[in-house]
């Protein structure tokens, strides 16, 4: 039996300890050279932090957008425009489909089939920044959409008679029409321990069976959770199954009586709900569907301060993205109206509401690294370096906290106790330097290192 013992660990500022690994959890913590053991690791008063928890992500998405063209708008002027960037693209990969993402309409105008042709280098598929939108050209429409209207989905976008290669929420329905591809997880799962990220939570709305198989088969180097479409499904290997993702939009609200419906599956299967809201309107939603403690509330990203104490009353868990204050927050400085401005991507006032608060990093439609987050939650900066709500601004502790709640409690953070499973960061930096994107020296999971190595004396 291996017993790892590492030696001078720093578990807070000014606050050292021995901390004992055995079989893959944390057997001990004890004083400063109590400890024995056949391996010994000297941290020499490095910060050792618990593995921190992407609690929402979309990993196949982060993969697709790994190989895909840049198409937001700094990437277009840098590129001298779409058709530009598109050519280019098609140059670098001559043969099949072109995959754009980030492609903003409102800095770069509209998009469809017929301006899509005139740039002629499909077949093409374009992704807009929310993720909702899809735009594909003539030649992609011809792949997969049926001859007969009859059998065309919702979303499917027409003008007289005729797909427009608009596509509204029907990533899923695209995805089956796509020539299958052998998107592999190997660099989102590198890039994830890489950050000291030791566990995630996908966050697909319509993750089924199959997607839990082809998620596990992906064999991350960090623990999978996964949200569900429906509220009972078959265990998979290898993924713990999350809350029953519950996605809704604006421009389609379902009843009530169907989220009602919806929240009371999940309770039946001993599971909870993570309901989709970045509107007032989401939310009320919501709330009036009966999220309580152990629901979630994912975004809350526009919050009015009288929907402060009916959330923190019913206690579901919200599970935010403070980076997006960084990558969107020029945008919202331009198109908001200053008295709304309180109301979104609230974080401080929040938690003096008493609210139960977690946070993610929804990539590929935000950063990935979770270290941005913290440093955006901390200094409330746009991209651009103009300030954002300052007084919603949190301390680096509160910040890093946010990302090491277990997977099924988001809310509240790990900390480094005996029977833990040993899921673990070293930092090579000072705990004065959460806030400045510190090294990660090693990550660890399950008492293997999967990131980085060991420091050595
Ligand atoms: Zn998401």
């Amino acid at each position: 039996m291996t017993t790892l013992v590492l030696h001078r660990a720093s578990l807070g500022p000014g606050r050292e300890a021995d901390v004992v690994v055995r079989h893959g959890r944390i057997a001990e913590v004890t004083a400063v050279g109590r400890a024995t053991g056949d391996d010994r690791v000297d941290l020499g008063g490095r910060p050792l932090l618990p593995g921190l928890v992407d609690h929402h992500v979309h990993l196949f998405a982060s993969a697709a957008s790994l190989r895909s063209v840049d198409l937001g708008p700094a990437a277009l002027v840098a590129a001298g425009g779409l058709d530009a960037a598109l050519r280019a693209a098609r140059a670098r990969t001559p043969h099949g489909w072109l995959r754009g993402v980030g492609y903003d309409v409102a800095a770069s105008g509209p998009l469809d089939r017929d301006r899509l042709d005139r740039v002629g280098v499909g077949p093409l598929r374009i992704q807009d920044r929310t993720g909702i939108l899809w735009f594909l050209d003539g030649r992609a429409l011809a792949a997969v959409v049926d001859d007969d209207p009859s059998r065309w989905p919702d979303g499917l976008e027409q003008a007289d008679g005729r797909p427009t290669g608009v596509l509204r929420r029907l990533d899923h329905w695209l995805g089956h029409r796509l020539p299958s591809s052998t998107l592999d997880l190997d660099e989102v799962g590198r890039l994830l321990v890489a950050a000291g990220v030791t566990a995630v939570m996908d966050a697909g709305a319509d993750n089924d069976r199959a997607s839990l198989l082809a998620l596990a088969a992906a064999g991350l180097p960090c623990r999978l959770h996964a949200m569900t479409r429906d509220a009972v499904v078959d265990p998979v290997d290898g993924v713990a199954v999350g809350p029953v993702k519950i996605l809704l939009d604006d421009a389609d609200l379902p009843a009530l009586d169907d989220v009602v419906d919806r929240v009371r599956a999940a309770r039946a299967a001993g599971r909870g709900v993570a309901v989709h809201c970045v509107s007032e309107v989401q939310l009320a939603l919501a709330l009036a569907a009966g999220v309580g403690p152990g629901d979630r509330i994912e975004h809350a990203s526009m919050v009015s301060a009288g929907a402060l104490r009916p959330l923190a009353e019913a206690g579901p868990t919200l599970v935010l993205q403070p980076a997006l204050v960084r990558t969107r927050g020029d945008r919202y400085l331009a198109e908001t109206d200053p008295a709304d401005r309180p109301a979104l991507h609230r974080s401080a006032s929040f938690r003096r509401a008493g609210l139960w608060i977690a946070a993610s990093s929804d990539a590929p439609y935000g950063p990935s690294d979770p270290w941005t987050a913290i440093t955006a939650a901390v200094e409330r900066r746009t991209a651009g370096g103009r300030s954002f709500g300052p007084d919603e601004a949190i301390t680096a502790t509160e910040a890093l906290a946010s990302w090491t709640g277990a997977p099924d409690d988001p809310a509240v953070p790990r900390t480094i106790e005996p029977g833990d499973d040993a899921d673990l960061v070293v930092l090579d930096a000072d705990w004065s330097e959460l806030a400045r994107s510190p090294e990660i020296l090693t990550t660890v999971v399950g008492g293997d290192v999967v990131h980085g190595r060991w420091p050595t004396p």
